[in-house]
C-alpha cells in the first residue's frame, strides 16, 4: 500500500510539474511540490553486481513482438584507482537535476527590464549556474555518467533490460550527482538574443562562439553549460568521477550544438552571411562531438522534432526515428537515453513507448521538482529499463523552490540554497527569503 501511495502522490506532482521544463508552457505552476519524496529504494530490484566489461547478450526478440534492434548497449565500467578509497554510495542517494543552455549574454536580453521575459522562467543566468555548481561541489556531489547507475541483464522474457544497481562505488563519502541540459541545439530564432550560437574547440578546449552585432565572433570559455563544467572540473578534478561530465540532450530539427547539421538548412545564411553547406556543417559538429565524449561529456536523444513523445501515431514517431537515425545517430553514435521532449512520457505497454524500446532506449528522463530514479514507470515498476525524472534548475523552480518548496534538506535543497543561487542583480522578478 505504501509503494502506491508513493507512485500516486509521484504521479500527481509529475503531471503538475513535468510540463515545467523543456517546454512551450510560459506558466509555471505555482503549487508547492508535494511532501512526499517518491522513494527510489522501494523500486529497487535485487540485481547482481557489476560485472567486467564483457558486453550482455544481444537483445532478443521478446514475447510480445516487439521487434528489438541490438543497438550496442554495454555494461558501462570504470576503472577503479588501487590506491583511493571506495564506498558503496546507495542509488537513492544519486541526485539528477537537468538545465537548459545559458542565458550568457545579459546585456543582449530583457531579462531585468521585461516582466515577461522569454528568459525569465527556463534558464538560468551564468551566475546562477556557477553558484549551483559551487553548491553541489561543496555538498560532495560528483559528477557520474548516467549510465553508471545501471546494468544490462536479460530478464525472464529474454529481453535485455537495464536495471539499476543498488549501490554505485564511488569515493568515499561522495554522492553521485548526474548534471544534464537539455535542447542543446542554440536555435536561429535565438541568435543575437543572449545565448551562445555554437560550442566550439578553441585553443584546445570547450568554447563558445557567438557572433556579434558588430561582425565580431567572440569566443568564450565562461558563457555556457560544458565549458564551464570542463573549467570547473579542471580546477576541481575531484568533481569529476571517472572523468564524467555532464549529459547533452538533443534534439535535431535545428541542428546540433549550434552547428546546422539538418538538411533543411542547405543552401540558407548563416549569421556570418556566409552559405550553409549541411555536409561541412556535419563535419564540424563531429569534431566538437569527438572532443565532448573523449572529455567525460555524452549524448541523449530528445527527440528529433522535441515534440511530446505521446502525440505521435506510430507512424509519425517511426518516421521521426527514421530521420533521428539519418540524421543524428551518425553524428553522436548511439545511446541508451531519452530524455522526453517537453518532460511527457508515453506510458509502459503504449505503442509509442515500445517503439522507444525497439530504437534500443534503455534509459528514460523527464522532469520534476522532485526525482525519481527506478526501474520502470510510474504505472508500472519493476518492469525493467529505467525511468527518472530530474530536478529542475531553471528561473521559474528557483524562485518556486525557495518559495514553495521544502528547506528541510530535501528535494531542490538538497543541492543548494535557492535563495542564494538566484540571481536578483540580472532579474526583474526579485526573490526575496523569508524573514
Ligand atoms: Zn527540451
Amino acid at each position: 500500500m505504501r509503494m502506491k501511495r508513493i507512485l500516486m502522490t509521484l504521479l500527481c506532482i509529475a503531471t503538475c510539474f513535468s510540463v515545467i521544463a523543456c517546454g512551450e508552457n510560459e506558466n509555471a505552476p505555482i503549487n508547492a511540490p508535494g511532501t512526499q519524496t517518491p522513494g527510489a529504494t522501494e523500486s529497487v530490484p535485487t540485481v547482481a553486481p557489476t560485472s567486467g566489461t564483457s558486453a550482455p547478450k544481444p537483445t532478443q526478440t521478446p514475447s510480445s513482438g516487439i521487434a528489438y534492434v541490438p543497438q550496442g548497449e554495454e555494461n558501462y565500467t570504470v576503472e577503479l584507482d588501487p590506491n583511493a578509497e571506495y564506498w558503496d554510495c546507495p542509488i537513492s542517494q544519486v541526485g539528477q537535476v537537468f538545465t537548459h543552455s545559458l542565458i550568457a549574454y545579459l546585456e543582449m536580453t530583457d531579462l531585468a527590464t521585461n516582466p515577461e521575459s522569454y528568459w525569465r522562467n527556463e534558464c538560468v543566468t551564468v551566475s546562477e549556474f556557477k553558484r549551483f555548481l559551487q553548491s553541489v561541489y561543496d555538498k560532495g556531489y560528483v559528477l557520474i555518467n548516467m549510465n553508471y547507475i545501471y546494468e544490462y541483464k536479460e530478464d525472464t522474457d529474454g529481453v535485455l533490460k537495464a536495471y539499476l544497481k543498488k549501490s554505485i562505488k564511488l569515493p568515499k563519502g561522495k554522492k553521485g550527482l548526474i548534471l544534464s541540459v537539455d535542447d542543446v541545439t542554440f536555435n536561429p530564432w535565438q541568435h543575437g538574443k543572449g545565448r551562445v550560437d555554437r560550442i566550439v574547440v578553441h585553443n584546445g578546449r570547450l568554447a563558445s562562439a557567438t557572433w556579434m552585432n558588430d561582425g565580431t565572433v567572440d569566443y568564450s570559455y565562461d558563457r555556457e553549460v560544458a565549458p564551464i563544467v570542463e573549467q570547473f572540473c579542471l580546477e576541481h578534478p575531484d568533481f569529476s568521477f571517472a572523468g564524467a561530465k555532464c549529459m547533452l540532450a538533443v534534439n535535431a530539427t535545428f541542428g546540433l550544438l549550434g552547428y546546422r547539421t539538418a538538411d533543411s538548412f542547405e543552401g540558407k545564411k548563416d549569421y556570418d552571411g556566409t552559405t550553409i553547406r549541411v555536409a561541412e556543417e556535419r563535419e564540424e559538429a563531429k569534431k566538437v562531438v569527438t572532443y565532448l565524449k573523449n572529455n567525460g561529456f555524452y549524448f541523449a536523444c530528445h527527440g528529433y522534432q522535441h515534440i511530446a513523445v505521446n502525440t505521435f501515431t506510430a507512424a509519425q514517431l517511426r518516421e521521426e526515428f527514421r530521420l533521428w537515425n539519418k540524421e543524428m545517430k551518425s553524428l553522436i553514435g548511439y545511446t541508451s537515453i531519452y530524455v522526453y521532449p517537453q518532460g511527457a512520457w508515453a506510458d509502459y505497454g503504449t505503442e509509442q513507448h515500445n517503439i522507444l524500446l525497439s530504437e534500443g532506449f534503455h534509459v528514460f528522463c523527464g522532469t520534476f521538482m522532485g526525482e525519481t530514479l527506478m526501474n520502470g514507470m510510474p504505472k508500472s515498476p519493476g518492469v525493467g529499463n529505467i525511468f527518472t525524472q530530474r530536478c529542475i534548475l531553471q528561473g521559474n523552480t528557483l524562485r518556486l523552490y525557495g518559495e514553495n518548496g521544502k528547506a528541510d534538506g530535501t528535494w531542490f535543497w538538497k543541492y543548494c540554497d535557492p535563495y542564494a543561487i538566484y540571481d536578483n542583480d540580472a532579474r526583474y522578478h526579485k526573490v526575496q527569503r523569508p524573514a
